[in-house]
C-alpha cells in the first residue's frame, strides 16, 4: 500500500471547472501538539486527542482558503464548563500549526465517553480570521452536531460564502482532511458548476476515515475522483510552531494591570508565565515587571 503523506497540505483543481480542493495529512506536527499536552491522563484523553487532530486539520484546510497573510483560529467552548473547558487550533498562512485543549478535573462518577456535541453542549464554535493587516473577522456557530465536520458543513451551507464542504479524520496518531470549494463562476455556467459540485461532493462522501488516515493524497484522490480530470499542485509543508513571544506575554501582563501584577509579586519572587500551547516559560523579575508599567498609566478603580 502506498505510504500516507506527512505534514503536507496540497491543492487540487478539477480541470476546466470552477471547483477546487485542498487535502491535508498531519503526523509529526500533530504529535508535537499532543506531546505538549501535559494534562493528567483522563478518560477523555482519546476523545480529546482525536478532536485536536480534527481541529488541526480543519485549521490547516481553512488557512489555505485565505487570500492574504494572517492566521485562522477555531475555538470551541461549552456553555457550562464541563470536563472540557476549551479546545482550539490555529494555523498561519505560512503553515505554522498549534492547538490546545483545556481539561477540567472531573468527578470519576461522571465518567462517560462523549462526542464533540456532548462535550461542548450548548456552546459555540468561533472561527476567527486575523489578517496581518486589517480588521479581524469572526463567525460564531452554535454546536448542534455530533462532529466538528458536521458543524462546519452546516455553517458553510447557511452562510453566504462559496459552497464549501469538509471531511475530517484523526485517530491520535495521524490526522487528515479534505476540503472542496466552489469558486466564483469563471469557466463553467452556474448549472454546470452545481452539477459537478453535487457529483464530486457525493463521491467525497464515500471517503472513509480510515482511508483518509491510511492513504496518501494521490491514492485518496484517485480512489474518489479517478474519472475526473484533476490537477494536483505541489504540496507545502506544515509544522508545529507557536506564535507566543515575550512581547505578547508582556502585553498580557500590562492588560492585567499594575495592582494585580504587584499582588502576584508580593507572593512570588518573579512572575512566570507558561505558554499554554508550547509550555515555554516567560519569566519577569520584579524590576522587569515594573518596567512594563513605566509608560502605562496606573489602573484606576
Ligand atoms: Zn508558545
Amino acid at each position: 500500500m502506498p505510504k500516507p503523506d506527512n505534514d503536507l497540505l496540497q491543492r487540487f483543481l478539477f480541470e476546466q471547472s470552477d471547483i477546487r480542493g485542498e487535502i491535508v495529512s498531519l503526523q509529526d506536527s500533530y504529535q508535537a501538539v499532543l506531546a505538549n499536552h501535559k494534562h493528567p491522563a483522563s478518560y477523555l484523553t482519546t476523545t480529546v486527542n482525536t478532536l485536536l487532530g480534527e481541529f488541526l486539520s480543519a485549521a490547516a484546510l481553512l488557512s489555505a482558503t485565505l487570500k492574504f497573510d494572517g492566521i485562522i483560529t477555531l475555538q470551541a467552548k461549552p456553555k457550562i464548563p464541563g470536563p472540557l473547558e476549551l479546545i482550539m487550533a490555529d494555523c498561519t498562512r505560512h503553515n505554522n500549526l498549534r492547538a490546545v485543549a483545556r481539561l477540567h478535573e472531573h468527578n470519576p462518577a461522571d465518567e462517560r465517553q462523549c462526542n464533540f456535541r456532548e462535550l461542548l453542549e450548548g456552546g459555540f464554535l468561533v472561527i476567527t480570521i486575523d489578517p496581518a493587516k486589517g480588521e479581524r473577522y469572526q463567525s460564531v456557530i452554535a454546536i448542534e452536531h455530533d462532529s466538528l465536520s458536521d458543524c462546519l458543513n452546516t455553517y458553510f451551507q447557511q452562510s453566504e460564502q462559496l459552497p464549501t464542504r469538509i471531511w475530517l479524520a484523526a485517530d491520535g496518531d495521524r490526522a487528515s482532511g479534505l476540503l472542496l470549494q466552489a469558486l466564483p463562476i469563471q469557466l463553467q455556467s452556474l448549472e454546470q458548476r452545481s452539477e459537478l459540485w453535487q457529483h464530486v461532493s457525493l463521491l467525497a462522501d464515500t471517503l472513509k476515515a480510515d482511508e483518509q488516515l491510511a492513504l496518501g493524497h494521490d491514492a485518496q484522490l484517485h480512489r474518489l475522483f479517478h474519472q475526473e480530470a484533476l490537477q494536483l499542485f505541489e504540496p507545502t509543508a506544515l509544522q508545529f510552531s507557536c506564535s507566543c513571544s515575550r512581547t505578547r506575554t508582556a502585553n498580557m501582563l500590562v492588560s492585567l494591570g499594575r495592582e494585580e501584577v504587584d499582588a502576584i509579586l508580593e507572593e512570588q519572587t518573579s512572575i512566570d508565565i507558561s505558554c499554554e500551547f508550547c509550555h515555554y516559560v516567560y519569566r519577569f523579575s520584579p524590576a522587569q515587571a515594573a518596567q512594563l508599567f513605566i509608560n502605562t498609566p496606573p489602573t484606576l478603580h
